[in-house]
Formats: C-alpha cells, structure tokens, sequence
C-alpha cells in the first residue's frame, strides 16, 4: 500500500518528543540561533515530564550557596560512581557533574525557567560518601496556566500522585507538611484549596488548576520561551523511523493524521521519547517478569518506537532490563498506576509479603523498595505484596485517594480504591482476608509493633536514614517512621512492583552521541533522558535523578549538533 506523504521539509534541528528533556533540547538550538522543530507523538506535549513532581537533581549548582547549602563536584561524583557502579561510566558521570550546574545556569540567564532551591529535599543515600541531606534539588517555580493561552489545552495534567486530593497542585515544599501532617499543614491546605476553589472563573470551566506547579511548572516554563522564540511543537507527530544516508542520520521519517513525511536535520536529531514502559511486547522482553504496561505510572505516548528504530540501525542498548521503580497499585478506572512515592514513610504502617513477612525497609527510597519487590516478584512469585495500616493511620494520613477520616468514611471511599481495600476488625481477621500464614503474620505484627514501641526497627532500620525521616511524622517520636498497629480497624492494600518509566536505551557518550553496538559513533544522532541508558546507571540517587541528568544530556547533545564551544 502506498502511503500518503507530505513534501519534505529541513531544519537543523529535529527533537523527538517535548518533554522535559525534548523541550530544553529545543530551547537550546533556538537560543544558539537554530531553525529547530519539536515532533510529539501524543496530542499533548510534556510527557511523563509535565505530569511529575518535576523535582531536578543537580548537584552543585548555583542556588545551593545563596541558599546557605554546600556541594562541590568531587563529592558529587562519588556520591553517584558508588551508587551507579559499572553501569555507566566514570565520564558520563562527570559529564552530568561538570555541566549539571552550567545547564541549570543556562535556563536561569535564558529563559522563564526559574527556580527554587529544595533545602530540606535529601539524596536519597545521604550518609554514603558525597551524599547530602538536602539543596542538590530544585523545582521550577509555579506558574499560572494563562502564560500559555491555548497550549495548556494540549498541556498533559499532573499524574492525581502529584496533587493534593487529586487535584490541587502544590510544590514540594507545600507537599511535604500536608504529607506529614506537620507543623503549618493546616494554613498550608487552606491557602492552596482557597486559592482553587475561589477561581470562580477557572472553575466554572474546568477542574484544572490555574496554578501550575512541579513538572507542568518545568514544562510551562520551558514551552512559553520556546513560544517567544516561535519553535514550533507538533503534536500527534511519530516518528517511524530515521532516515540514514552515507551512516550519518539525516532525518527522520514520521506519521501523521495517515501522512508520512521526511523531515530532514542539517545538524542532527535529539531522541527525547521518554521510555518503553507502555509496550507490553518490549516490557516482556526486557523487564524482570511478571510486568504489566498497567504498573507504570509513565504517560501513555511512552511506547518507545525511537528505541526500537534505533535497534534497526544496529545502536548499542543498556539497562533494557531496568526502571525507576516504585511501589504503586493500579484503580480500575485511572490510565496508569499510582506510585507509592510517600506513604511507606508514614508510621502505623508495614510491607508484608504474601508469607506474612516484613522484607525490607519500607521508608527507603520507592526505587529501592519497588526493585526489591521486582525482583522477588521475578524469582519467588511473591507478589502481591501487602500495605497494612491501622485506623490511626487511616484517620491521620492520606494514602492516594483514601483521604484521611475515621473508618465512617470508608463507604464514601472512590469504587475503584475500595475494590481493592481490605479491611478487618482485627489484624487476625484480616491476615486470614489476606490469605497470608496467620502465624508469620502474627509474629512479624508482634515483633514490628515491639520495635515501633522503642523506636528501633531491629530488622530493617526504618526510619535510621534522614532519607526515610524526610516523608515521617515528627510528631511521632522516638522515631517519625514507625508506631505500632494496634488500633482497628485494621487495613490493607495489594501493591506491586510499578514504574515511573524505564531507565534502559540507546546507548551514548559524554555528548550524547548514540553509540553503534562496535562502540563508533551513529553520525547526527543524539539521545537524552529516558530513551538513553541512563548515567545514574541502574541507581536513583536522590529526587529529580531522572529529569537533571535528562535535561543536562540534552543541552549537552545540542550544543554538540551546533557546535557551540563556549
Ligand atoms: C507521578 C510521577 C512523578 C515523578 N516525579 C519526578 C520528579 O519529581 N523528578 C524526576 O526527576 N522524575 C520524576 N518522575 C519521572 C520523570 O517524570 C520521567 O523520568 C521523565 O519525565 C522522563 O523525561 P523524558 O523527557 O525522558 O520523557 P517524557 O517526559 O516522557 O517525554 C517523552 C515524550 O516523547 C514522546 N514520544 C514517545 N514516542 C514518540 C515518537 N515515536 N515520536 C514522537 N514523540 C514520541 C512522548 O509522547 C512524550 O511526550 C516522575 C514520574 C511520575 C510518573
């Protein structure tokens, strides 16, 4: 069959994808004076990046000092070479280290991106060498979403996981005292739904909020330089596949509304397609089994065909069997999971596995604690993994669309969370609901409340790590992880080893060149963020690790295509 085609076009640059990674790519070649175009397969643009915390790491960059933080670039790249390892190498690392903190500066001088240092925001390995219990992130500063006139239509929402009560955005710095229930989360609550719910006019057309905050901060921010600029973002735009001549990429070969066309790079194509988490066929290739496209919390477009025509033209993968993992579970009536990002930090709360057993340290970071149910789920079938709490718990804290209330409010609990709620007067009743062994159930409840007690967690260390302390509860001291679970109704949730995106691709050097599998370079084709195998290899070193090493590639890739040297 014959497909109809478009005529060709030619810009110097072409950007696959506009999300975080995508979008700071384009700003780049627009400032440095490039006809550039970005190409979005979805009809909206922003991808994962606009619907997350949008929370970017960059050690040492220039709002740590001012701030009153410390960094320096040896500790950095320690910090990162001993959690990444062999995974990646030691000049990717430095890379990321040396031009984090020069692309952060770049958005800051040149464009509306501006912003805030997260002071308090830990590594999430802050004792390891180099490691640091706060400044290293940073957030874009909200935004009202009028600056975009008509695009924030085609703006992706915020993932419900990164708003208060599914719908009213909030910064990291809001989040954490209403997480927490801490000191301020009342006035807190009452400015940002005040300042919802009085919008008469924004609510009288939509549920959206008017302030953008987080990642569709980053993303509105980016999307109105690159307005002024006129760099256009076409959305409902895939690429099929790159167009190769003499072994350099020229072009790429894209879809759209049932046209084809070629569209031609003089200087090069940035790949910033985000990952394969949405295609079942390379997840069951590539991912630990058993997976599901339903446990990942990516944006739907993610299906990584830029990926696998990257294959095609013989590019080195790595890290395809890896992901930012998290805990998370799946409602019936939401387009992705849940990631269980906060809530294992919370006291009056446990993990048990399908035996009854505690296995982990529950308040480490969610890529640890979901790796490690991954790759049980691989190699005993253990899932589903269970979220117990009790009554103290549920009356204090949120956990996704369980608002916290007395067990009264359970009726008014959305359909889709209560399918999969369980609850039980006693925690006897409800191991026996659970189908867990009633006996290593009792002794893991009996054993854990015993420790919560004294505040020390003498099988997993919860609540040791400032890290696991940063989402706990002050008020519950000796340790803000951990209270026992003696108060019923007692409760629980199946969870599952889910993704925020995979982290493996096209491999790439200090430049982001895309590297063949002999390790030359692919002439004209770069790739950054999640369609690249990670620099932070299989390791997630602190929030915002996915967005700043994505964003610095990026800028990196294009200065490279243009050659800007300065
Ligand atoms: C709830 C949640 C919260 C998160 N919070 C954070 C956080 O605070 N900090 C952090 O660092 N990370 C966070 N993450 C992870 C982070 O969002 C992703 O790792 C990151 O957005 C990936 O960025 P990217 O630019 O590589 O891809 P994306 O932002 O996903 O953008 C890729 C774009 O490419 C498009 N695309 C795909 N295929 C094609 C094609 N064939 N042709 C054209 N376009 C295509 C997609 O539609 C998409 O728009 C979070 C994730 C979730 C789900």
């Amino acid at each position: 069959m014959v497909s109809l085609r478009h005529p060709e076009e030619t810009f110097d640059l072409v950007v696959i994808g506009s999300g975080a990674a995508g979008l700071t790519a384009a700003l780049t070649a627009a400032h440095h004076g490039a006809k550039v175009v970005v190409l979005e397969r979805g009809h909206l643009w922003g991808g994962t990046s606009a619907t997350s915390g949008g929370t970017i790491w960059i050690p040492n960059n220039h709002l740590i000092a001012p701030a009153g933080g410390e960094d320096n670039p040896a500790d950095a790249f320690r910090y990162i070479r001993q959690l990444a390892g062999d995974d990646t190498s030691a000049e990717r690392v430095q890379a990321f280290v040396d031009h984090g903190p020069r692309m952060v500066r770049f958005l800051a001088d040149h464009s509306e991106v501006q912003f805030d240092c997260l002071e308090t925001y830990c590594d999430y390995h802050p004792e390891l060498p180099g490691g640091r219990p706060g400044f290293r992130s940073i957030q874009a500063l909200p935004v009202k979403s009028d600056v975009l006139g008509r695009d924030f239509e085609t703006l992706q929402p915020p993932h419900v996981a990164t708003t208060a009560f599914g719908r009213i955005n909030w910064t990291a710095k809001e989040a954490r005292p209403l997480i927490t229930q801490a000191k301020g989360a009342k006035s807190i609550f009452l400015k940002i739904a005040a300042k919802y719910y009085l919008d008469i006019g924004q609510r009288m057309k939509t549920t959206r909020d008017r302030r953008i905050t987080g990642g569709g901060a980053l993303v509105t921010r980016l999307k109105t330089s690159l307005n002024k600029l006129k760099v256009p973002v076409r959305l409902s735009t895939s690429l099929v596949d790159y167009v190769l001549e003499n072994g350099r990429v020229v072009g790429v070969e894209v879809e759209s509304g049932g046209y084809r066309q070629v569209v031609r790079a003089t200087r090069g194509v940035v790949v910033a397609s985000g990952g394969f988490e949405r295609n079942a066929a390379m997840r069951s290739a590539h991912l630990p089994q058993p997976t599901s496209t339903d446990w990942t919390g990516g944006n739907p477009f993610n299906t990584g065909a830029p990926i696998a025509a990257a294959m095609r033209l013989g590019a080195k993968m790595h890290l395809l069997d890896a992901a930012w993992w998290a805990p998370g579970y799946k409602l019936a009536d939401e387009d992705r999971a849940r990631p269980m990002f906060v809530e294992r930090s919370l006291p009056g709360s446990m993990m048990v596995d399908q035996s009854g057993s505690r296995f982990c340290n529950e308040a480490a970071s969610y890529h640890v604690t979901g790796g490690i149910m991954a790759e049980r789920a691989a190699h005993a079938g253990t899932a589903p993994t269970w979220f117990v709490f009790d009554a103290k718990f549920r009356g204090k804290y949120a956990l996704g669309p369980l608002f916290p209330g007395p067990p009264s409010f359970d009726r008014g609990v959305k359909p889709t969370m209560r399918v999969l709620l369980k609850r039980a007067d006693t925690l006897e009743a409800l191991g026996q609901l659970l189908g867990v062994d009633a006996a290593v159930f009792a002794a893991t409840v009996e054993k854990f409340n015993a420790d919560a007690r004294t505040g020390k967690d003498t099988e997993f260390a919860r609540g040791e790590s400032a890290y696991d302390r940063y989402y706990g509860d002050d008020a519950v001291q000796p340790n803000p992880c951990l209270a026992p679970l003696e108060k019923g109704p007692f409760y629980a949730v199946p969870i599952l080893p889910c993704d925020i995106g995979t982290k493996g691709g096209m491999l790439t050097d200090v430049h982001a060149r895309v590297l063949h599998e002999d390790g030359s370079v692919i002439e004209g084709l770069y790739a950054a963020g999640n369609c690249a195998a990670s620099p932070m290899g299989r390791s997630y070193p602190a929030a915002g690790a996915t967005l700043g090493p994505g964003m610095t590639f990026s800028w990196l890739a294009v200065r490279h295509a243009l050659g800007v040297l300065e």
